[in-house]
């Protein structure tokens, strides 16, 4: 998706309605500075409002997103393109959230271990029982939030696969925390066949051996 693209054509389109950004802006119910960004390319319009802005410039969400009035000849083949690089750009972000993931288990892990250690030299130095208590607690409460964070980060990046008859879909949070799991391998009953598998982690949700 070309934002530069898309940003000029909001532009455009809006002056073409005689609309300054801070009446768009207005009329849309965020900031003028919202506005600006979408023009300079910076950022894309919320998919939440994204309806609603089509509607006020006379443009379709297709159009939007090609950055340019699509033809009808050319309609669906435009529409298309613009879906599959969406799902390109879910499953770009998704491998990011991913990688993400490692990088906080690792950090909040080490730290974790660090804090135990702290714990045990000040034990071994015979200090008050607080100076153990109080490295190990804020070693163990980071850890958790972490952990939380990174299952949060699991539950909604990419997809689970039933082994039993190949469905790919997104799993509930108490789902995912709930679950016995070896990596991102995870013992999961499948919504579609009920069958309980060990469910692998993928990015995308469309399975191609179905
Ligand atoms: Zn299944």
């Amino acid at each position: 998706m070309d934002q530069i693209k898309i940003g000029k054509f909001i532009a455009w389109k809006r002056k073409e309605q005689n609309l300054t950004q801070a009446q768009l802006a207005e009329k849309l119910g965020i900031t003028d500075r919202a506005v600006s960004k979408w023009e300079t390319g910076k950022s894309l319009p919320d998919a939440s409002i994204m309806l609603e802005m089509c509607a006020l410039l006379g443009i379709t969400v297709n159009d939007l997103l090609c950055g340019e009035v699509v033809s009808m000849e050319n309609y669906n083949e435009q529409m298309e393109n613009s879906l599959i690089e969406m799902i390109k750009q879910k499953e770009r972000a998704d491998k990011k959230l991913l990688t993400m993931e490692i990088v906080i288990g690792l950090t909040s892990s080490i730290f974790l271990f660090a804090m135990l250690a702290v714990g045990i030299i000040f034990m071994t130095l015979e200090k008050p029982i607080w100076a153990f208590i109080l490295p190990v607690g804020i070693g163990f409460v980071q850890f958790i939030i972490c952990m939380a964070f990174a299952l949060r980060i699991e539950q909604v990046a990419g997809y689970y696969e039933c082994r039993k008859c190949g469905h790919r879909y997104v799993p509930s949070y108490k789902a995912v925390s709930l679950a016995m799991h070896t990596g991102r391998m995870r013992y999961m009953k499948c919504p579609k066949c009920g069958k309980k598998s060990w469910q692998k982690k993928v990015i995308s949700d469309i399975n191609p051996e179905i």
